[in-house]
């Protein structure tokens, strides 16, 4: 294929024409400053509380809780540190071992500064235990921060369930639901989270705009501190092309969620059931029952992720080999780890994010080209052959 097979979609997504459409204006005709006294600028200010609306409604939310931000890390740490802020006296944090750099890393910092941090485990197939969270809240707990789905595996926490236990216990439960926005509801009158982090470039928005949602009374300390804007709950002027952006994709995402989920899954399913059918040593990894409808990750045992995503490539077939923001470091992926897949499988695991622009034809012929790949590179493989060698030494022909 000449075109660009773009199965990578939980690294970034195409902005959909729909939100470029409403967008360009506010490059050359109405490029003016929202917190201007004329009209020119000042009449931005109504498009943007458009812009909110349509944010408040992906949540069922009121307007006066959405902040907009710049992406889905600045919306974490704000989240974090601005929970952490209010609540001076508590120097205890929770979070998982799967999480995205965007908490993880926070975490890991806070830590050098003074903070406690409970990492909760997960079991092989990335899930957490309850009790585990149960039991790790203290009273000096400030916020408990678990994903809602991961980008890696896509599978999916309980989210409800997860506030219902830190509510109960007086913490503060912020949820990153940067990956489950567009892909899974984000109801607030059933998913008991004070924030929750959403960023527009996972749901065909642009990068470089994001959004927190913040329940009415949480107590929240802004983390980034400038002018008026956001109600002095985040400086900084307005981003209003890619806010107003942002808006239409929500809108977008509302109305076509539960059709593109299931489409999306169909195509996910088809290419995930005939990879298990056509290649030998392949597992999937993660929560097949509780998962992203969008997502698969696959171990091809005994070869490297990152040689099968330059075959790929090279068949201009885009995936990923572990979270976008690790790659290039060839650290294996630290979600496969905390789940405890085995060193062969970890390394040759590739994870494949449908979008709404996808199609079977794409599926088709990437399930043309990958069964080739891999016998190729497994040909080529050290641990291939040693392990057909091992598999002939322990098994010989009964048979004289
Ligand atoms: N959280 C999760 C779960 C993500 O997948 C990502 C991006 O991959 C982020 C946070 C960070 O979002 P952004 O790229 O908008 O900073």
């Amino acid at each position: 294929m000449d075109q660009v097979i773009y199965l990578d979609n939980n690294a970034t997504t195409a902005v959909a024409p729909e939100v470029l459409e409403v967008m360009l204006p506010y490059y050359q005709k109405s490029y003016g400053n929202p917190s201007s006294m004329h009209t020119f600028g000042g009449s931005l200010a109504h498009d943007i509380a458009r812009a909110r609306e349509q944010v408040a409604s992906l949540f069922a939310a009121q307007t006066s809780e959405i902040v907009f931000t710049s992406c889905g890390t600045e919306s974490d740490n704000a989240a974090l540190r601005g929970v952490l802020e209010a609540y001076p006296e508590k120097r205890h944090l929770i979070t998982t071992r799967v999480e995205h750099p965007a908490v993880l890393n926070l975490a890991k910092h806070l830590e050098q500064h003074g903070y406690q941090v409970t990492y909760l485990p997960v079991d092989m197939q990335g899930r957490l235990d309850l009790d585990h969270l149960r039991a790790a809240i203290r009273p000096d707990t400030a916020v408990v921060s678990i994903m809602y789905a991961n980008n890696e595996t896509g599978t999916v926490f309980p989210v409800t369930q997860i506030g219902q236990i830190v509510k109960e216990r007086g913490s503060v439960f912020h949820c990153d639901a940067v990956q489950a926005a567009g892909k899974l509801s984000l109801d607030t009158r059933s998913i008991p989270a004070d924030l929750i982090s959403i960023s527009g470039h996972k749901l065909h928005a642009p990068k470089g705009v994001g959004a927190l949602y913040i329940r009415r009374g949480t107590r929240f300390v802004p983390f980034i501190i400038g002018g008026h804007q956001e109600h002095g709950r985040r400086g900084g002027t307005e981003n209003v092309a890619g806010i107003v952006g942002l808006g239409r994709a929500c809108e977008l995402a509302r109305t076509s969620r539960e059709q593109e989920g299931s489409r999306q899954a169909a195509l996910r399913d088809r290419l995930e059931a005939r990879v298990l059918e056509r290649i030998s040593e392949v597992q999937v990894n993660g929560d097949r029952d509780h998962r992203l409808p969008n997502t698969t990750n696959i171990s091809f045992s005994y070869i490297e992720g990152e040689a099968i995503l330059l075959k790929l490539n090279e068949r201009n077939i885009c995936a990923s080999s572990g979270s976008a923001c690790t790659s290039g470091s060839l650290e294996p992926s630290h979600v496969l780890r905390a789940m405890g897949v085995p060193f062969t499988a970890i390394h040759g695991s590739v994870r494949f994010s449908f979008s709404r622009y996808n199609t079977e034809a794409e599926v088709d012929f990437v399930l043309q080209e990958l069964p080739g790949i891999i016998a190729e590179l497994r040909n080529m493989s050290p641990f291939w052959a040693r392990r057909a060698r091992e598999e002939k030494s322990t098994c010989p022909d009964p048979l004289p």
